[in-house]
């Protein structure tokens, strides 16, 4: 296991891009629209893991939602498993609450599921599986 990216919810990637190619003396990788979750998301790599700046593309979008409730921050943070089914199955036995039952499409593509804060130390989890 390792952290894959941290999500950082962000009002604007106009605004907030520049400021992380400051930080981190690199432009993002990538920035693409992930429809399912309703953000437009900018990717910036660094080293094995990656930071994921989210800027919410509708008024419902839970990175919009997130920020007029908490500001910007610290979203999510991804961990990676070998089998995002079974990991799953796995955790709901063990009594953490999940929001996603079954895995949905994240940033590239790939699958990802949320487990609920409530049952994880206030942290929103996603998990990913490792390709
Ligand atoms: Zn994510």
């Amino acid at each position: 296991m390792r952290i894959h990216h941290l999500g950082i919810a962000v009002e604007s990637l106009a605004t907030a891009v520049p400021l992380f190619e400051k930080l981190l003396g690199k432009a993002p990788e990538s920035e693409e629209n992930v429809a399912d979750q309703k953000v437009r998301v900018a990717v910036f790599r660094l080293g094995e893991s990656r930071l994921e700046l989210l800027e919410g593309t509708s008024a419902d979008s839970p990175i919009t939602r997130f920020i007029s409730k908490r500001g910007q921050g610290i979203h999510h943070l991804t961990l990676t498993v070998p089998n995002l089914a079974e990991a799953l199955g796995k955790l709901e036995n063990d009594g953490i609450h999940l929001i996603d039952r079954e895995p949905r499409v994240g940033a590239g593509n790939e699958r990802v599921a949320f487990l609920h804060p409530s049952s994880t130390a206030g942290v929103l989890i996603e998990l990913i599986e490792e390709s």
